[in-house]
């Protein structure tokens, strides 16, 4: 059987530049040009959305090679990258380096899906490398091992391809000039195999990133032929300096953990839990959105936030009594974050007071005595208030999603749910 050393690197850049994934390239690159290939698609591991020092996405790269006489040589290459082209000067750049070869064992995939769904320290990292015989390098705090080690040992089951465009160096921080209207080509003639690429209803060239990383744009799809075919498509009026194609987990839910009771959940974790509407949803200064949902063990505060847009629009028309499935995570305000929603039954009712044969709408007459009518005196003895059928624009049994614009890496887009 071939051995393989499996190679993961994190946290090499910063929100003024650089990128994980380009500086994996460049490496794979290097690599090349030394006779090392690389076997197949390197990989792009979206981790927790809530872990605290992440830059933007909360990514982290591995690639794997043969297991042979030129191992050193690679790793010296690796090593020697990371140290030349990571962003040091950030304080919150700490890159790891992992080294392994050997079996991806069940406690590894355990470890990936913990770094996935909660929160991992350095130290645990550490410990967890020593324990399985990782070599693990740490520059400055190191905090990127926790990254690189469960990119190493993520398994895949579902699993999607994401096309990245590296931009010339001296176009770095300069508008992308990408041509919107070939964009919106591209999309027509290669959707739903590819996804996420323009958002209508905020005119919004969602390929492109908005920070001055070294990506030009990065197409997302279930295959590599129609990411060749999208490429093809997309024209640009800047030069392309490489490319590379990441087997990854984006757009996958593989965040989620389905539980059954909202008290189980912990803050910086992700989950699709359901609930019962328990007020009107309320919009707040800043735009954001937040109404409460609760079932028998407890409650938590939902939140669609400004970004989301007119997503909001369709969380305003939840009512109490409706029991919807939230998809999500908590972050550091301790409120659920909506990634999407299915409404699971819908209240169609509301109770009012009994109209009295006056025509005036009837009041409590007391606890537990009915109701009385204040015009004309007239009481009932019942205490059952009159439902009242209302009009739903909200489908019973359907997803409603956040805008793209506003949608995480993980996040599985209706689009791939087979619905
Ligand atoms: P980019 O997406 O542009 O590569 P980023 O958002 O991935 O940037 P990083 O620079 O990789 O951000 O920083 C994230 C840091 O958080 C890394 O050091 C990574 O090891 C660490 N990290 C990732 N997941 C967890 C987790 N579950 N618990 C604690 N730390 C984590």
């Amino acid at each position: 059987m071939i051995n393989f050393l499996h190679i993961g690197i994190d946290d090499t850049d910063s929100p003024e530049g650089m990128c994980t994934t380009y500086l994996a390239s460049y490496i794979i690159k290097k690599l090349k040009e030394n006779n090392i290939n690389i076997i197949e698609n390197p990989h792009l591991i979206r981790l927790n959305p809530f872990a605290r020092f992440k830059t933007r996405g909360n990514g982290a790269v591995s690639f794997k090679i043969k297991n042979d006489d030129k191992v050193e040589k690679a790793k010296k290459i690796v090593l020697d990258e990371v140290e030349k082209l990571s962003m040091f000067e950030c304080e919150n750049t700490n890159p790891g380096v992992v080294f392994y070869s050997g079996e991806i064992t069940k406690e590894m995939t355990d470890y990936s899906f913990k770094a996935i769904s909660s929160i991992i320290t350095i130290k645990e990292a550490e410990e967890f490398a020593n324990k399985i015989g990782a070599e693990i390098h740490k520059f400055k705090k190191g905090r990127g091992i926790i990254g690189s080690l469960a990119a190493i040992s993520f398994p895949f089951e579902d699993y999607t391809y994401e096309l990245l465009t590296y931009r010339k160096p001296e176009n770095y921080g300069k508008n992308r000039l990408i041509n919107k209207e070939s964009v919106i080509k591209m999309d027509k003639n290669t959707f739903p195999d590819t996804f996420e690429n323009f958002d209508k209803e905020e005119d919004y060239i969602a390929i492109a990133p908005k920070t001055p990383c070294p990506i030009l744009y990065g197409i997302r799809s279930n295959n590599i032929e129609s990411l060749l075919k999208a490429k093809d498509i997309v024209k640009v009026d800047e030069g392309i300096e490489s490319h590379c194609i990441f087997k990854t987990n984006q757009h996958t839910d593989v965040h989620i953990k389905q539980i059954n009771k909202i008290s189980d959940m912990e803050q910086f974790s992700c989950y699709k839990v359901k609930g019962e509407v328990k007020n009107n949803p309320k919009i707040i200064e800043g735009g954001h959105m937040f109404f409460y949902i609760f079932d028998e063990s407890g409650e938590i505060e939902c939140g669609a936030y400004e970004p989301t847009k007119d997503f909001r629009k369709i969380v305003s028309k939840l009512i109490p009594g409706d029991i919807i499935e939230v998809y999500g995570g908590i972050g550091s305000q301790n409120t659920f974050n909506i990634e999407k929603f299915k409404t699971i039954k819908l209240n169609y009712f509301d109770y009012k007071n009994p109209i009295c044969i006056c025509g005036k709408t009837m009041t409590s007459a007391g606890k537990d005595k009915g109701f009385k009518c204040k015009k004309c005196g007239n009481k009932t003895k019942s205490n059952e208030k009159i439902p009242v059928k209302i009009e739903r624009e909200l489908i019973e049994g359907k997803f409603y999603e956040t805008p793209i614009s506003a949608r995480r890496h993980l996040a599985k887009p209706l689009c791939r749910m087979n619905l």
